[in-house]
């Protein structure tokens, strides 16, 4: 497999250090506000990343870290009057139940900052030890003119990067781009004790103790968003290289692409809805990981909800593929033939080789949609064989299992509703009349909030718009029907 490297800014040959063996460290969040899609963009991109190496047959250790006492955090949980912990703690069950609906399989590790106080203090000391860090007012800092490296990530000058960081309150670093190892606390903060004093770790160090302490001094790739380069990943090389020498962190270095909001109007009332729970409400898990998919990872992505309609289109024509599949009637007289076994094995080897080119998903998903039209093409040619057609649902399998996308129970849950593909349609009208909805937003609220707001206006005497909603709705396949005391609404389609 060729990947991308941000270090050597190069497209290489994917050498781990162990054969036939992956190690994998990906930043994960700071539990102190519910996800966002750009969260669920880098989960459901290292999620293929590992999939398709399990599929090529490495081992892969995973770990990814929560951030769960930091600044934010203690701030968020002043303001809640709740204990940080119990703030990260709640955020973090929130994330997880996110991360089952998108399908992405747990890391093999998931270590917490307050868990992992030990380890961070025994690197600090390293680096102390050996002369990169400093000691002051408030805390512990990494004094990065010592390192000479810094900025080879980021491919920027020191001198460049200090005349553009920002200038701080805190007059006690040498430097302005020296970061904090080590935070004394202030008065009634949580803290640890340390060496130095009571306090708590800065934010980058975490991420390279739990990394060796989980995967070992010197692992494969170390992954995050793209935003994480400078200066979060740029500190996390100087800071294990100043403890433990050169060529004992990440090899190689990926970087998802960062989620953008399209140009497109949204709602006043709904607010840009980018948070996963508020998506999942809406659309099935695997629909929004179609739609995360469908761009390569290392593009931007935009996000609209048309987009994200778009994705349950092409979703809903895997699953329909795959039903058609499995209830075609085999020819029990036919012969297997030539030209559908290709297709099965065409599907195959361009899936694979898409995912080894730096994980190019979009030319994945190019290789299945061209598979299942060329498969209904032979289909109508003549009945396939029983053969051929388990050789076909075996390659279809296969390809969505590596993608996620071979979890149906969600979307067959919107269909016996009803309300597959009418989220955009009822969002967009909701949006038209003006409904704020509730929080909690879901599919079947905004259908009421629309009903509701119909019925003020028949009240009203706006039979204008009263008749006006009524069609939009007819136009999606939903029918209404005035009783004497409610009414009433018929889903079709
Ligand atoms: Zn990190």
């Amino acid at each position: 497999m060729r990947i991308h490297d941000t270090l050597s800014r190069k497209t290489v040959e994917l050498e781990p250090r162990e054969r036939g063996r992956v190690s994998l460290y990906v930043c994960g969040v700071t539990p102190y506000a519910p996800a966002h899609v750009g969260h669920a963009r880098t989960a459901v991109v290292y999620d293929v990343l590992k999939r398709h190496l399990v599929h090529a047959g490495y081992e892969v250790r995973h770990v990814s870290n929560y951030t769960d006492i930091d600044d934010k955090i203690i701030r968020r949980a002043r303001e809640n009057n709740e204990p940080p912990l119990e703030l990260s703690a709640r955020f973090i069950r929130e994330y997880q139940e996110d991360m089952i609906r998108l399908n992405i399989v747990p890391p093999d590790v998931e270590p917490r900052v307050s868990e992992s106080i030990g380890d961070i203090i025994d690197l600090i000391s390293l680096i102390v030890a050996n002369g990169y860090a400093y000691v002051t007012g408030d805390g512990v800092y990494f004094a990065v003119r010592k390192f000479e490296h810094y900025g080879r990530l980021s491919g920027r000058s020191v001198d460049e990067m200090r005349s553009g960081a920002r200038v701080e309150v805190n007059e006690s670093k040498d430097d302005p781009l020296d970061f904090a190892l080590w935070k004394f606390a202030r008065p009634g903060e949580i803290s640890w004790v340390s060496p130095w004093g009571e306090g708590r770790p800065g934010w980058h160090i975490e991420c390279s103790a739990m990394s060796l302490r989980y995967l070992g001094a010197g692992f494969d790739i170390h992954g995050g968003g793209e935003d994480l380069i400078f200066p979060h990943h740029e500190n996390e090389i100087a800071q294990s290289e100043a403890a433990l020498g050169p060529g004992h962190f990440a090899k190689y270095w990926l970087h998802s692409g960062l989620v953008t909001m399209s140009g497109e109007k949204m709602s006043k009332s709904l607010g840009n809805i980018t948070g996963v729970r508020e998506l999942l409400a809406m659309y099935p898990g695997q629909v929004l990981r179609l739609f995360l998919l469908q761009t390569s990872y290392e593009k931007p992505l935009k996000f609209s909800l048309a987009g994200v309609e778009q994705a349950f289109g092409s979703y809903e024509r895997i699953v329909e593929f795959a039903e058609f599949l499995r209830s075609s009637l085999p020819n029990s007289a036919g012969e297997s033939k030539a030209e559908v076994r290709d297709l099965a094995a065409k599907l195959q080897s361009e899936f694979d080789a898409s995912l080894d080119d730096n994980l190019n998903t979009s030319r994945a998903f190019a290789s299945l949609f061209e598979f299942m039209t060329g498969v209904r093409k032979a289909a109508t040619e003549g009945v396939l064989c029983r053969s051929d057609l388990e050789e076909l649902e075996r390659s279809l399998a296969g390809v969505l299992n590596v993608l996620g996308l071979d979890q149906t129970a969600e979307y067959a849950e919107h269909k016996r509703m009803g309300l597959a593909r009418k989220a955009g349609a009822l969002l967009e009208l909701s949006d038209y009349l003006g409904i704020a909805p509730d929080a909690g937003v879901n599919v079947a609220s905004v259908l009421q909030g629309i009903i509701d707001r119909r019925q003020l206006a028949r009240t009203a005497g706006d039979y204008a718009l009263a008749d006006q909603i009524r069609e939009r709705l007819r136009a999606v396949d939903i029918a209404l029907e005035d009783g004497a005391d409610k009414v009433r609404y018929r889903i079709n389609g």
